[in-house]
């Protein structure tokens, strides 16, 4: 109980006289309407002279009810009346504003018989019968629970109910600072669920989040002893343990998570399943800040992506020397176009019937200053994860068409077209087609000389958005390939759909032939189906004449593969040359 008995200095002066003329019916008695809080006024004896409605929201009188009677009866707790009333009378010795601010606090009864706590300002004015003591009075409770809403709000993701990020990183930091970075002390798993886009993208985001709330439902329920269980937003969690086995206990509770997402989820009319790549990793020698934690995890995530996802890894020494490898590779292939260390091989393609060069595939080279030259399979994945992909995948196109535009001119070596492999990355550029387009005119190469290769699994990773950019770079007029045909796995729909023109059969078929009779068959009956959709086909890897020999019986149109010639330079190529009447590989039928 305090109503003040003092008013603090200084703070009164201009407001007590405003109020005082505006007086009650006025802009004053809009002002106490309107207020979000409780207006209370008193006169010298504890009569109610004034009552908002939020003042009977608060205590439940209405305003006729409390009009005209003494607080002290009804709204001050019967012990404290006496010292209520010596307070009041006190204030009418220090007029103006008393108690501005929530420090002031005061114990009152509701209607219903509850007490309830408080806290407010309030202001003095007159003397004896005209002495007025108002308060605005708001419920502390009410406050406090409004706050704790924000700070909730504030520290937990608004979908699943989960901690967020920055609650999670005051935990962790908590933990290592706890764990004093001992090695095993602190382990963090990070899980990602796998083709969780896909199915946002098919069954809607409304479906989308109600299979994240299950989700993190699942995840608890899967928890022991875990510190924290956090959303990071998108469909990444990250789960914090902290003790003597840390790392053993995230192990165990990735196996408890995978296990418990296996069984099916109803989300919207669907029955949906889902899995997880977990990626663990915990403190150890050189490891024991939260930013090397966390990104050790997440390489360990991310290396479960790669094995298919479904699975955990957990972060070691391999992936260590893995991560600092790519990380050198990054580095250096940030340079490698600056300074020219990029190259491209050429590859002929053959017509099977007259053996004779048709087209030239582009492969890139690195030619590396300390370890002399590199293939593609060593920097392109690096390339495609760092981003590099879409100024390296550029650069080749330019100095493929370029190279081709001067062979043409020179009337030197090769004729026909040449084919440019593109990345998943560059096809999912939105710059894309603009690209081939601009670079198609610097080059001044006609469309009909360039060849476009996506690989299988590139197309069928998002066929519905592949579908709309192969249609826009058919329109330039450029020739589309799929490539490494039969180590992905395709929708014959969109096969059909894709405005396609060849396809090439990948090297692992191609090595089967004349060793394994199922490996015709297979051949066969993917050269069929090609043909069927219109599709001319190249085989790829074509070492031995038995091979050759095969895939002319089976009907095959073009080869490509060492038993013609190696990847080799231009100079190179220009000197291998046999001049040959072939022109533009025509387009596909459609
Ligand atoms: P790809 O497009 O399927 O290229 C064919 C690969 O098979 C080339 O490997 C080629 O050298 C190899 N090859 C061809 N004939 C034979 C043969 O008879 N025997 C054997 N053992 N191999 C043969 P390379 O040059 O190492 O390229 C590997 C992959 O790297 C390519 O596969 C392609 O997917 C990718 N790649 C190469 N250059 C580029 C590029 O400029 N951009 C992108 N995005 N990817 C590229
Ligand atoms: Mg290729
Ligand atoms: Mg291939």
């Amino acid at each position: 109980m305090a109503i003040p008995a003092q008013a603090p200095s200084g703070d009164g002066g201009g407001v007590g006289p405003t109020v005082e003329r505006a007086g009650v019916d006025g802009r004053f008695g809009y002002v106490v309407q309107l207020a979000r809080d409780a207006f209370v006024e008193l006169d010298g004896d504890s009569t109610v002279t004034c009552w908002n409605p939020q003042a009977t929201r608060l205590f439940g009188w209405s305003g006729s009810e409390a009009l005209g009677r003494r607080v002290v009866d009804f709204l001050v707790p019967p012990r404290f009346a006496s010292v209520f009333l010596e307070q009041l009378q006190a204030t009418a010795a220090a007029p103006g504003l008393i108690g501005a601010g929530r420090g002031r606090r005061l114990q009152l009864v509701h209607r219903d018989g509850h007490e309830l706590e408080v806290s407010g300002s309030a202001y003095a004015l007159g003397q004896g019968p005209t002495l007025r003591v108002g308060a605005f009075l708001r419920d502390l409770a009410e406050e406090r629970a409004a706050e704790e809403a924000l700070a909730h709000a504030y520290l937990h993701d608004s979908l699943t109910g989960l901690p967020n990020r920055t609650l999670f990183t005051y935990r962790l930091a908590y933990a290592l600072a706890d764990g004093q970075g001992a090695a095993g002390h602190v382990a963090v798993a990070v899980l990602d669920l796998d083709r969780f886009k896909a199915i946002n993208d098919a069954l809607g985001h409304e479906v989308g989040d109600e299979l994240l709330v299950a989700v993190a439902g699942r995840l608890i329920d899967a928890d022991g002893v875990a510190e924290v269980i956090a959303r990071l937003g998108g469909d990444e969690f990250l789960i914090l343990f902290a003790g003597d086995d840390a790392e053993g206990q995230a192990v165990a509770y990735a196996a408890r998570a995978l296990q418990a997402l296996a069984a099916p989820f109803a989300v919207g009319a669907s029955e949906v399943f889902i899995t997880a790549s977990i990626g663990v990793a915990c403190t150890s020698a050189g490891v024991t800040e939260a930013t090397s934690l966390l990104s050790n995890a997440d390489a360990a995530m991310y290396q479960a992506k790669q094995r298919g996802g479904g699975t955990t890894e957990v972060f070691g020494e391999a992936m260590r020397v893995k991560l600092l490898d790519r990380m050198t590779t990054e580095h250096s292939l940030h340079r490698a176009l600056e300074r020219c260390e990029l190259r491209l091989f050429y590859q002929p393609v053959v017509d099977i019937a007259g053996e004779q060069p048709i087209a030239v595939e582009a492969l890139l080279r690195w030619d590396h200053p300390e370890q002399g030259l590199v293939g593609p399979n060593r920097f392109i994945p690096v390339a495609e994860e760092s981003g590099l992909i879409i100024p390296i995948g550029a650069w080749v196109l330019q100095e493929a068409c370029q190279q081709l535009k001067s062979w043409q001119a020179r009337a030197a070596a090769p004729s026909g077209s040449v084919e440019v492999n593109l990345s998943a990355r560059q096809i999912d550029h939105p710059d894309i087609v603009g690209t081939v387009e601009q670079i198609l005119a610097d080059s001044g190469l006609g469309p009909s000389y360039l060849t476009l290769e996506i690989t299988e699994s590139a197309l069928m990773s998002d066929a519905a958005a592949a579908l709309e950019v192969l249609r826009a770079l058919k329109d330039l007029g450029v020739t589309l390939a799929i490539d490494d045909f039969g180590t992905g796995y395709s929708s014959l729909s969109y096969l059909q759909r894709f405005p396609l023109d060849i396809l090439k059969i990948d090297k692992t078929f191609v090595d089967e032939l004349g060793i394994d009779p199922d490996g015709s068959e297979i051949v066969s009956a993917v050269i069929k189906l090609a043909h069927t959709l219109g599709l001319q086909v190249i085989a790829e890897g074509v070492e031995t004449e038995a091979q050759l020999t095969e895939l002319r019986h089976l009907g095959c149109d073009f080869a490509q593969g060492y038993l013609f010639s190696r990847p080799v330079p231009a100079s190179e190529l220009v000197a291998a040359h046999r001049p040959a009447a072939a022109g533009p590989r025509a387009s596909g039928p459609r």
